[in-house]
């Protein structure tokens, strides 16, 4: 028997509606803010992620699934889809017909991870990104439309966790620093955080070893070296997400790994998931497209993980999707029936109406069970005395009231169902 792949997961028609429900939740709060959804390639040369995510990330360094195609080219599942929404525009010269480009999208990410709760190697993400402004209002958009999204699933353990991660030149500064700091402590850390601390540094920050995150108590702060323009950045993203009502917590310690990341970074996080917290994650990242061979266009954006998103939702009982039901189950008295059942279902259907009946040529009764295991509306019987007159019974199945209609007066059965 062949089964899916360790840390991929098949979604069954069962969990269809919650995740039709946060789907209609993300796109109705990504329309109000007038974002346009884009959809990209599944894979990519993997040159783009190398370059876009960062050779020294663990994305890149550790979790790219990637491999050499039949015209010998190498190609990469995407692990993310900044770097292919940030191509697609510049590809597109999106950013010369408008200035600003508000995008999102959906869909399914790779990464070779080790599967864990809340953690797959294919999982899916929806996401914004902001791309041709630098302006603060966009960043304060970005964490007010994952905030909102989330919300409005009724999670409520969260936090909402924002850093700035300055300009480039003044990052190049704190670093060293950092390294100074680090100088005489090196041999102390964890292997991982001796790497990087020649990689990069600052992600030593991100340590879960218990004696690099002691060393890094003390460590100094990007935060406390900011230049004058990244604190006035960083004062109105959150002078904006203060009168946007949205509470969050400034954690200086938030890096989030990226090269390209300027000013804005932040994280949303909830305690109903278990170990794999952070729900979504962002920033701004003005240097992204100079790095994958375009001309400098800012942007700042999010993604956010739909798996752990519906896990908290179903940990907090947050909310009950609404169950599928259908509008009509024609069931059918005599099997020489079969075609009078079809021309109806074909007739209904075409008029926007969900009709199922039985493919099996089972008993009437077990018809009948069918129609209430699919939670049909109505049901229409097709046989008996009535088809000889030319009738068929309509059955409301909420009150078990009956109606009879001629059997090809199709408008009529169809003004009783819609009501
Ligand atoms: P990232 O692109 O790493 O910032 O991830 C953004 C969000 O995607 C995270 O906050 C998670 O909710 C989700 N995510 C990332 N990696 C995984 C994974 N391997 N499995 C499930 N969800 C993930």
């Amino acid at each position: 028997m062949i089964k899916a792949i360790t840390g991929t997961k098949d979604i069954l028609p069962v969990d269809m509606p919650k995740w039709h429900a946060l789907e209609e939740t993300v796109r109705n709060v990504f329309s109000n803010f007038n974002y346009k959804e884009i959809r990209t390639p599944i894979f990519e040369e993997t040159a783009l992620f190398a370059r876009g995510i960062g050779e020294s990330t663990d994305i890149v360094s550790k979790e790219m699934y990637t491999f050499i195609d039949r015209s010998e080219t190498s190609v990469t599942l995407r692990p993310e889809m900044t770097a292919s929404v940030v191509r697609s525009v510049i590809e597109h010269s999106l950013h010369k017909q408008q200035g600003l480009n508000k995008l999102y999208y959906f869909g399914p990410m790779f990464r070779q991870e080790r599967p864990q709760a809340g953690r797959f190697r294919q999982f899916h993400q929806f996401g914004a990104e902001g791309i041709g402004s630098n302006d603060p209002a966009l960043d304060a958009e970005m964490i007010i439309m994952a905030y909102d999204i989330i919300t409005k699933l009724g999670l409520k353990n969260l936090t909402v966790k924002i850093n700035s991660l300055g300009l480039p030149e003044s990052r190049e500064e704190y670093k060293k620093l950092l390294r100074e700091y680090l100088s005489d402590k090196v041999e102390l850390l964890s292997e991982e955080s001796r790497k990087r601390y020649e990689t990069n540094v600052m992600r030593i920050f991100d340590s879960k070893a218990e004696n690099d995150q002691k060393i890094m108590a003390e460590a100094p702060l990007l935060i406390e070296h900011l230049d004058e323009e990244s604190l006035e950045h960083f004062k109105l993203v959150k002078e904006i997400l203060t009168s946007a009502n949205v509470i969050f917590e400034v954690d200086p310690k938030l890096v989030r790994g990226l090269d390209y990341y300027t000013h804005t970074a932040f994280e949303i996080v909830s305690t109903s998931v278990g170990s794999q917290s952070a729900l979504c994650g962002g920033g701004r990242y003005n240097l992204l497209s100079k790095e994958i061979g375009g001309e400098e266009i800012p942007g700042v954006g999010f993604a956010a993980g739909m798996e752990r998103i519906l896990l908290a939702c179903e940990n907090e009982k947050s909310f009950e999707p609404k169950e599928y039901e259908s509008d009509l189950y024609i069931a059918r008295l005599d099997k020489s029936l079969y075609n009078v059942v079809i021309d109806n279902a074909i007739k209904i259907r075409r008029n926007n109406l969900i009709v199922e009946y039985d493919y099996n040529h089972r008993s009437f009764k077990a018809q009948m069970r069918e129609a209430n295991k699919i939670n049909s509306r109505f049901v229409m019987i097709v046989g008996g005395e009535e088809y000889e007159r030319g009738e068929t019974v309509l059955k409301d199945m909420s009150n078990g009231e009956q109606f009879t209609f001629k059997i090809d007066a199709t408008t009529d059965i169809i003004k009783k169902i819609t009501g």
